[in-house]
């Protein structure tokens, strides 16, 4: 497939051509046209294509995107056009493909990004109307973020502003989802394994938790203004300045709104949004310029620290963005301090990045316990790859799996049956599951939490290596513990939990509400064209309350009985009685392979 993809700006129209195959792999996915429009003024704009660069005389986004056909003459043969759009809100998990209630949708959105989404519409409406016959598709840079928990979302402030539509959606998603998945590869590791924080430092600039594949949480929230300091952005602030402002200056909730976008940040503190200017004058001594490096720099740093809390755990930094990718002196004063948390740079490593090839370089220090790596953010592929999945997708066969409920139950590891049960103890096989080789054993036990006791438990075999105990969010309250939602076997960091048996109590790590997911054996991942690690929506039968489970794990494994398992929590949400049936959608919000 051949994905033209636009990126347009207010102020810049960046696009691109990309040839992929659906389900290769990323790095497989050849860029056979770069292109931008840059800084439109009235006597023109900068224009780019691959490596030639010069003025061109269009003086605004729209004269850009009628120039892009001439641009692009004689790479033919396009399939699709893939549009970024700032802000999907909560309603678009994945890549739509635009149609006129589509287009409404995103329009209606406006207020939440009210810089960014007029201009992506623009492009999206001229491209509709210069290539009338390609299938045209949004991929939104909120997407990514919305499997953020409740409570990294939720805003503490009255319920009619919540009803109104205020909580934090978070962005750069395209970038955090690649930068994260470049890391893994380069690691040599699933993504899935792996806590990564992605720090994408460029005119915009926000952090994002990025816990064993998922987005659990990012600095910017409702809108693109919170969290990190940016070039003209200020980042996090009192909202109690609103009402200071208008009573010490006299200046209104607009004007101050537009000053916090626009003339705040590295221009706030220094009268420049680029950080070359900054720290060149800087290292000349100017005073305003030393003291936006270091706002800069701690309020980054601070973000890791918090977000290594959220995860339970650092196992990957990744630089991306133009500071981040360009600056080493700014990614040693970010990391510089965090030696206590396994975190340190080796010098030269640093200072000797080469990113040519999209290569994803590490920078850690020998030895040191998180890695380190930059690389560069490659949000167009990202958009064409998510555009050319979601078609494939799309023509795939509906796929139908029974759906298991999973009540709590315990996988316990040798050292745990020899402390509930006694030295030498073998449990006993009861009931078998639909698993191959797993049963439910006679035996069980039970959960003892600071707040209360949840007696009777099922074990589940066989033996594991590792302690794990799997709850609902309800059961988690009943005990007083705070389970995070986890995939089966990622546990580190997870809380600690006393479990009780006749013979004496075991106290643990391993407490996690597990995460949806699909079992899947191979047959039917290859007749559904779906791969393991995978991300799909199951639409469960309306026996229930006919609810659409978004961002359903798929888990292949040669034997497994193809099958979905839900908690107890989520049946009760889908008014599930016995078993049941889903339909996978055809939609592919897929992690990189
Ligand atoms: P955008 O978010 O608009 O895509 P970029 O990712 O290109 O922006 O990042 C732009 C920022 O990167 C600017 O502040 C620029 O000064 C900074 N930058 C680029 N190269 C360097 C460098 N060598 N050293 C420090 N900062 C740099």
């Amino acid at each position: 497939m051949r994905i033209l993809v636009f990126n347009a700006g207010s102020s810049s129209l960046k696009f691109g051509v990309f040839d992929l195959k659906p389900g290769a792999e990323l790095s497989q996915a050849e860029q056979v046209f770069k292109g931008s429009f840059d800084r439109f003024g009235p006597d023109g704009c900068d224009y780019s294509a691959g490596s030639t660069k010069g003025r061109a005389p269009h003086t605004s986004l729209s004269e850009a995107i009628c120039a892009v056909p001439e641009a692009l003459a004689g790479v033919d043969g396009l399939t699709a056009i893939g549009h970024r759009i700032a802000h999907g809100g909560d309603a678009f998990a994945g890549p739509a493909q635009i149609t006129p209630e589509i287009r409404a949708q995103i329009a209606e959105l406006t207020p939440l990004a009210p810089l960014h989404n007029p201009a992506n519409l623009e492009a999206l409406d001229l491209a509709v109307k210069i290539w009338p016959d390609l299938p045209q598709w949004a991929v939104f840079d909120t997407s990514f973020h919305l499997t953020n928990p409740a409570r990294a979302t939720t805003y503490a402030v009255p319920a009619e502003w919540r009803k109104a539509g205020l909580r934090r959606y978070g962005f750069h998603g395209t970038s955090h989802k690649y930068v994260a998945g470049r890391a893994a590869e380069a690691l040599g590791q699933d993504v899935r394994a792996l806590r990564i924080l992605s720090l994408h430092l460029g005119n915009g600039a926000s952090a994002c938790a990025v816990a064993f594949g998922q987005s659990i949480d990012s600095s910017m929230g409702m809108t693109p203004l919170e969290g990190l300091v940016m070039g003209t952005r200020s980042g996090d602030v009192d909202p109690g300045l609103f009402g200071y402002l208008e009573r010490r200056l006299g200046l209104s909730i607009s004007r101050i709104e537009a000053a916090l976008y626009s003339d705040s940040g590295l221009s706030g503190l220094t009268g420049s949004s680029d950080m070359r200017d900054v720290e060149a004058r800087a290292a000349d001594g100017d005073a305003d310029a030393q003291l936006a490096i270091h706002v800069y720099a701690y309020r980054a740093r601070k973000y890791i620290g918090s977000y290594a809390a959220a995860m339970g755990g650092l196992d990957a930094l990744v630089f991306t963005g133009g500071i981040g990718e360009n600056s080493p002196s700014m990614r040693r004063r970010i990391c510089d301090g965090l030696e206590f948390m396994g975190l340190k740079l080796d010098h030269d490593r640093n200072l000797s990045v080469d990113l040519t090839g999209r290569a994803a370089p590490q920078i850690q220090a020998y030895g040191a316990r998180v890695n380190v790596l930059v690389t560069e953010t490659a949000e167009q592929l990202m958009i064409a790859h998510d555009v050319a999945s979601a078609m494939a997708a799309a023509k795939g066969p509906a796929l139908r799996v029974p759906v298991a409920v999973s009540a709590r139950h315990v996988h316990l590891c040798a050292r745990a049956v020899a402390a509930l049960f006694g030295e030498g103890y073998t449990l006993t096989p009861g009931k078998p599951l639909r698993q191959k080789g797993h049963w439910a054993a006679q035996e069980r036990v039970t959960l003892h939490g600071p707040r209360g006791e949840i007696a009777n438990v099922a074990i589940l075999g066989p033996l594991r290596d590792r302690t794990q105990i799997e709850i609902s969010r309800t059961d988690g309250f009943a005990l007083g513990i705070d389970a995070p939602v986890r995939q089966s076997g990622a546990l580190d960091g997870t809380p600690q939990i006393r479990l009780i048996g006749p013979a004496g109590q075991f106290d643990t790590d391993g407490l996690i509400i597990a995460a949806r997911h699909i079992h899947m054996n191979e047959a039917d991942a290859q007749a559904s064209g779906l791969n393991d690690g995978d991300r799909v929506d199951v639409r469960l039968d309306a026996t229930g309350r006919g609810l659409t489970f978004a961002d359903v794990l798929i888990r292949v494994s040669e034997n497994a009985f193809t099958e979905m398992h839900i908690d107890t929590d989520e049946a009760n949400a889908a008014g599930i009685q016995g078993a049941t049936e889903g339909e996978i959608a055809p939609v592919a919000a897929q992690m990189l392979a």
